[in-house]
């Protein structure tokens, strides 16, 4: 089992040496063709828009088309206003891999980010969690859980194999939020063996 890792752009090294820790062999994907030789893939933190447009549409239009199979994503802040169906004050989504609506920047400017403990469902009640000028999920669609919190905002979710976050498990020590991705992309793997 090969997860990749999208880098473009953003937090790319911090997800591979978070999945290297737990012994995954990983791939940075920055081509197209890469896609067909992982397993899942992760869209780290950075900059939504800067990753659209050096992925450009070729990437966009791929990642969607690997969505509708029920490939395993797993996006970390921008990565996850990249997945999202919905972005306010944007008319289009760019891989609209979950049925979530996302406010982008809404836990502040750079100087606002911070870092917190978190419950996280299935996960812990102690998780570390890093905010950076944070989105926040402000609609679930019907299949959407809500697996964390913080003050009143949804800031993780999931929707079959699609996991999201607005804070990054990748800038901490703590390895159970790749660990929990991992059990969604073995068991999915698993099911196409049958
Ligand atoms: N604010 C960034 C965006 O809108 C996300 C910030 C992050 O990934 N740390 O893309």
């Amino acid at each position: 089992m090969k997860i990749g890792v999208l880098g473009l752009q953003g937090a790319v090294r911090e997800h591979v040496r978070s999945l290297s820790r737990l012994g995954v062999d990983t791939l940075i994907v920055k081509r197209v063709e890469q896609l067909d030789e992982v397993s899942a893939l992760i869209l780290p933190g950075g900059e939504s828009t800067a990753i659209s447009l050096i992925g450009g549409e070729t990437f966009l239009k791929r990642l969607r088309e690997l969505a509708k199979g029920g490939f395993p994503f797993f996006g970390t802040c921008a990565g996850m206003i990249l997945l999202a169906s919905e972005i306010e004050g944007r008319a289009e989504p760019y891989v609209g891999a979950i049925d979530i609506t996302v406010a982008r920047n809404a836990s502040g400017r750079q100087v606002h980010s911070f870092e917190t403990t978190l419950k996280v469902e299935g996960v812990g009640d102690d998780v570390p969690a890093v905010f950076i000028r944070a989105p926040y999920i402000t609609r679930l669609g019907d299949g959407v859980d809500a697996l964390a919190e913080y003050q009143g905002h949804v800031v993780m979710a999931r929707e079959r194999n699609v996991l999201v976050s607005s804070f990054h498990p990748e800038l901490t020590d703590d390895l159970r939020i790749h660990e929990y991705f991992l059990n969604i992309v073995e068991k999915r793997n698993q099911e196409d063996l049958k």
